[in-house]
This record gives structure tokens, C-alpha cells and sequence, in this order.
């Protein structure tokens, strides 16, 4: 029978997403964690809902909406993106900015969690707009940020650009330099090194020492992507030029493949002509779907959430999972993983590569040294694959999945460091 935690945690009116839920509810159950502690993770430490004017090119005035959740600062400040999404909910920042705290709290970086956005489609805003909403939103905020405080970076729909208006707008705000203020700043103006390719080169990382505990070896191992942003296309690069056979790759307008290998630096010149991967000569063209389940070693989702589901997890033929999106697989589908001894390396590690660039990129700021790019690559490899060995170790500990292990992991950081505060 559940006991009480568990049945809190599964409660209707609870916010976090469903995956959160299932697998803390299964945390809450076999950790015997207390209802103080349940209490603890599950309400946000700060959440702002923001109403700030624009004057748009019209000359007429416009109210904008903005969110920033702190979720929870035990480890540190808080860390996490700002997108700027026309659908963009409370509840989805809220998810979102719980998901950051754990993923800090995995590759053990001295961050809390945080989330942020503005609900506008920026496709609808001229480039003077853009600049004018995101000054306005961080006027709004501005009091609540800082680098000791809350540090935003980007996200969905958000770039290096809109990392810079922020931090001009904070500058003229406080009257002085703070260059870590915020992180996912262009290179030539307090940015870092790797920082474009930095989500993809850190799930790699993670990806070769799993393939060193499975006995894979890489230069036969087939690859299939989906996505071609830039998480994607990095990734398919990277992998390319390390010498794996690429074998499919799709953006939202389909896929294409090969059996003998992409070649990939081709097919990005040919989507930057064409706007589209199909009909790239030498491949043949198939859908996204037809991508999850083709034939290749390793799968790696880099494009949205809940993609692997209980319908098609049955079919995948790859034996590693590399969840380069955030939340590409359903509870149910990483049950099926699981059963079938598909190695599943969850989002919060997969893709944590960005946070601890961004952690560097802060680090720098704060000390006005900046670092070799070489330097950068050999502190995110350390840092993942310490994390990816953490998790797996536990894994092996307590017989279960990886995302388990990883939240499991988190978890009990954050707890920890609550106790030493005395919070517990
Ligand atoms: N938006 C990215 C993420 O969700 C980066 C966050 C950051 O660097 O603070 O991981």
C-alpha cells in the first residue's frame, strides 16, 4: 500500500510534471523520506508573475506577462534559462525550474534551480520589440537577480543576443559592471569558449563511458538523431567527425538515412539551401517516427518531450538512449527500456553540459580569468563523466533505472544540504 508520501506526491493537485511525480513518488516510498522533507521539495522557495509595459513600433503600449520561479537555493544561487514562448504557463516554469535544481544538484555544481520566461512569440516582434520586451522583463525582475541570487541563461527562443540586452539592462540598473549576472553571453563580451557546442560535447562524454560499461565499440556504432537544432546538429557533427557512421538524422519536417553513414557536414550545408534534411542525395527520406525506431546502436532524442512512449518503445533496436531533449520519454517507455536492458541516460544528466558551461562561464565572471578552450572541455568531461558515474554506480547499488538513480541522487544532495542548514 502507498504510504502517505506517496500518495502527497501523486495527488491531482500537484504541478509537477507527470515523470517528476512517478518518480519521486517512488523516491518518497523507498527512501522513507519524512513529510517535512516531501513538504520542503515540493513548493518553490519564489514565484513571480510579472506585468510589464512594452512601447511597441506602433507607438501603442502593450502589457506583457513574465515568470521567474527560484525553486529551491539550497546549494546556491539559483540557475536556470528564460524562454520567450506564446504558450508559455506558470506551471511549465515551475516543472521546468524544479527540473534545473535537480540537474544541478546531479552534476554536483553549487546551484539551486530557477526558471523564467516572457509569453510572447517572438516571431511576431520586430528585432527593436525583442530588445524592448526583454529590458522591460528584466526591469520587472531585476531586484530578485544577481549573481549571488538568481542567474538567468538561455532558453527556448532565446540566445546570446537577448544574454546581452539582459545584462546591459541589470548594468544600468545596478550602475556598475556585473558580468555574471547572467551566463550564455557572446564569447567577445564575457562569454565562454564551447559554450554553442557545450549540450552536445557533455552528453557525448557521457555517452562514450556508457558504451565503455556496455562494451560498445564506437567506431561501429550506428547512430540515429532526432532534431537538428543546435543540440542536434552539434551532436551529429561531433560524432561525424569522431568517426561513428551517423546513420539518420530528422528535423520537424522529417528524417532522412543511410545505412552506411551520413555525411554530415553535406547535409547541414544541404539544410541551409533547401531549409529542410529531405531528399538529401544518397539518403532516403522517412519520418520522425520511422527515425525512433530504425536500425542503429545508439538513439539519441534531441528534439522535443515525450517522443518514446509506451507504443514504440517496444520497436527501438538501439541499446543506448542518450535523452539529449528534456523529458523525450514517458514513465511507461523507460519501464519497457528498462525490461529490455536499453541503457537509458536520462535528460538531467544527458544534457546538463549547458548548466556546467554556464557554471564556468559565472566562475569567470566573478574572477575576471578566462580560460583555453582546452581547459573548459577538460573541466565539463570531469564534471560528466563524475556525475555519469555517480548514477551508475547506484544504479548498480539498488538495481534500477538510471533516471531513478539520478533524481534519487539529487534528491538526497539537496536534502543533505537543507540538514545543513538546519531547514530539517
Ligand atoms: N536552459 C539551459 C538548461 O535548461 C541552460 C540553463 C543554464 O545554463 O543556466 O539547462
Amino acid at each position: 500500500m502507498p504510504n502517505k508520501q506517496h500518495e502527497r506526491i501523486h495527488s491531482d493537485d500537484r504541478n509537477l510534471c507527470q515523470l517528476c511525480m512517478s518518480e519521486l513518488g517512488g523516491i518518497y516510498a523507498d527512501l522513507g523520506l519524512t513529510m517535512d522533507e516531501l513538504d520542503l521539495l515540493d513548493m518553490p522557495r519564489r514565484s513571480f508573475t510579472v506585468h510589464f509595459p512594452v512601447r511597441m513600433d506602433s507607438g501603442k503600449t502593450k502589457m506583457f506577462v513574465g515568470y521567474r520561479i527560484q525553486y529551491n537555493d539550497a546549494r546556491g544561487p539559483t540557475k536556470g534559462g528564460i524562454r520567450f514562448h506564446p504558450e508559455l504557463t506558470i506551471d511549465d516554469v515551475r516543472d521546468l525550474a524544479f527540473l534545473m535544481v535537480l540537474k544541478c544538484a546531479v552534476v554536483n555544481i553549487p546551484f539551486g534551480g530557477a526558471k523564467g520566461g516572457v509569453v510572447v512569440n517572438p516571431k511576431n516582434l520586430s528585432r527593436n520589440e525583442l530588445e524592448q520586451v526583454t529590458r522591460g522583463y528584466i526591469r520587472a525582475i531585476g531586484q530578485f537577480i544577481g549573481p549571488d541570487k538568481d542567474i538567468p541563461a538561455p532558453d527556448v527562443y532565446t540566445d546570446e543576443k537577448i544574454m546581452i540586452w539582459i545584462l546591459d539592462e541589470y548594468e544600468r540598473i545596478r550602475g556598475r559592471h556585473v558580468p555574471a549576472v547572467v551566463t550564455g553571453k557572446p564569447y567577445d563580451l564575457f562569454g565562454i569558449k564551447a559554450r554553442s557546442y557545450s549540450t552536445s560535447l557533455g552528453g557525448i562524454y557521457v555517452l562514450e563511458e556508457a558504451m565503455k560499461k556496455v562494451g560498445m565499440d564506437s567506431s561501429r556504432a550506428r547512430v540515429a538523431i532526432q532534431g537538428f537544432g543546435n543540440v542536434g546538429s552539434n551532436a551529429a557533427k561531433i560524432l561525424h567527425d569522431k568517426g561513428y557512421p551517423v546513420v539518420a538524422v530528422s528535423d520537424s519536417r522529417g528524417g532522412i538515412i543511410s545505412e552506411d553513414g551520413l555525411n554530415i557536414p553535406e547535409a547541414m550545408k544541404h539544410k541551409d539551401r533547401t531549409g529542410s534534411l529531405r531528399d538529401f542525395p544518397g539518403s532516403r527520406n522517412i519520418t520522425n517516427g520511422e527515425l525512433l525506431v530504425c536500425d542503429c546502436d545508439i538513439l539519441i532524442p534531441a528534439a522535443l518531450s515525450g517522443q518514446l512512449t509506451a507504443d514504440n518503445a517496444e520497436e527501438v533496436r538501439a541499446r543506448i538512449v542518450l535523452e539529449l531533449a528534456n523529458a523525450p520519454t514517458t514513465t511507461d517507455a523507460d519501464e519497457v527500456f528498462f525490461k529490455k536492458k536499453v541503457m537509458l541516460i536520462p535528460d538531467i544528466i544527458a544534457n546538463a553540459g549547458g548548466v556546467v558551461v554556464s557554471y564556468f562561464e559565472w566562475s569567470q565572471n566573478l574572477n575576471n580569468d578566462y580560460w583555453e578552450e582546452e581547459k573548459v572541455l577538460q573541466k565539463l568531461r570531469n564534471i560528466m563523466i563524475t556525475a555519469f558515474n555517480d548514477v551508475h554506480g547506484l544504479c548498480h547499488v539498488e538495481s534500477c533505472r538510471m533516471r531513478r538513480a539520478a533524481y534519487q541522487l539529487a534528491v538526497e544532495r539537496i536534502l543533505h544540504a537543507e540538514k545543513l542548514r538546519g531547514n530539517l
